[in-house]
């Protein structure tokens, strides 16, 4: 729902009413040449001028004289690491004296989070981390502290970059749920949107001036030339028939040739959840520590099963990696498992391309 504009010059007064309601605000920044999310406590804190340049294999920041803070598409880190820690302590077992065992939930600490300059593509992302971590199953009690706590200030992207298909897996550029608030960025200020009773209460302490008709002719353009300048895409939404119709694709193996199975993609990918669990016993015997950590379709553990490594070559590892993302996730949660935010394509060390691999799996099939 529309709410009001908040003049450039008053961006501050967001983050102080968040401050005031007991936030911490996390925003982005520009660290070690990439845009990540950090703590940010003053407007001047934001990559003002900030532009990102994307290719396969390629990610470089530029700085220009434009006034905005969120003219740039995304950086290796999605949402995922704030709900999903890369690693965790989830309890630790100490031996009593009588031989039993005391076991210690460790939860992570209480922290009410403000996130600002969240992606499309990235509240797509946490609505399916959702669906795994919160499913039927019951909730992962890590996660759902974490997620409890967490305010979303959306930014439609105005500015996709060259490796973003969010249009054609349907998740953006422009936010359209999961968000307490969404801004839109013009060089003037942000047309603000509150998508919660949370947001509703948070713009309305902020007493936004009235949109004007420029400003919404301008947010319309900018919106269609978002969309429209996005060249990449997948064959289509639900790739299931045709991608476990060629599980023998000559491209397998072709690709098997070129990835290092390094896990960068899976690491970057927002709806990645795959983990391992890490156990670390006292060498007494008297205590251990149980953790989890990321883990990936691309490691050798991650396919362990009972004395044998199930996948044990690279090309078996792609496979799982992409018919499972694009495939049988429509299984599990009712579409693919990618948004189109193009991490895994510009954070390949050697430039794989997924739509490129799902094209020539899926188009011109070997045993068509
Ligand atoms: S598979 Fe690649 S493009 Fe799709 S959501 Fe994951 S990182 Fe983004
Ligand atoms: S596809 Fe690229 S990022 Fe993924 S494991 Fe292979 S080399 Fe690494």
């Amino acid at each position: 729902m529309e709410t009001g504009f908040l003049p450039r010059g008053r961006f501050q007064e967001l983050l102080a009413v968040l401050h005031r309601s007991g936030y911490r605000c996390l925003g982005p920044q520009v660290r070690d040449g990439a845009i990540v999310y950090a703590a940010i406590s003053v407007a001047e804190d934001l990559p003002r001028g900030a532009r990102d340049h994307q290719a396969a294999g390629h990610y470089r920041i530029e700085q220009t004289a434009s006034p905005r803070y969120f003219g740039w598409a995304n950086g290796p880190q999605a949402l995922k690491p704030l709900v999903f820690a890369p690693q965790e302590v989830l309890w630790r077992a100490r031996r009593q004296a009588d031989g039993g065992l005391e076991l210690h939930q460790e939860m992570p600490p209480a922290e009410r989070l403000a996130v600002i300059g969240v992606r499309a593509c990235d509240l797509a992302a946490l609505a399916l981390q959702d669906r795994h971590f919160l499913g039927a199953a019951g909730d992962d009690p890590h996660y759902a502290a974490r997620r409890a706590e967490l305010f979303l200030v959306a930014v439609h992207c105005s500015d996709p970059s060259d490796v973003c298909f969010c249009v054609s897996t349907g998740d953006g550029p422009q936010a359209s749920s999961g968000f307490d608030l969404a801004l839109c960025e013009l060089d003037s200020g942000f047309i603000v949107e509150s998508g919660s009773d949370r947001g509703a209460v948070v713009a309305a302490e902020l007493k936004l001036e009235a949109v004007g008709a420029d400003a919404r002719a301008a947010a319309a353009r900018q919106a269609d030339a978002a969309r429209t300048r996005q060249h990449r895409s997948l064959p289509g939404r639900d790739l299931r028939a045709v991608l476990f119709a060629n599980l023998e694709h000559p491209r397998w193996g072709e690709v098997a040739g070129r990835c290092l199975a390094c896990g960068n993609c899976t690491s970057v990918c927002p709806t990645c959840f795959c983990h391992a669990s890490v156990e670390t016993p006292a060498l007494d015997g008297g205590a251990s520590v149980h953790a989890r950590a990321w883990d990936s379709c691309f490691s050798q553990g991650h396919s362990y099963i009972h004395g044998l490594t199930v996948r044990s070559d690279t090309r078996t590892r792609y496979r799982q990696w992409l018919t499972h993302k694009l495939g049988s996730w429509h299984g599990q949660f009712g579409r693919s498992g990618c948004v189109g935010c193009g991490r895994c394509i510009s954070w390949c060390p050697v430039g794989i391309d997924i739509t490129e691999e799902a094209a020539a799996v899926c188009t011109g099939a070997a045993d068509e």
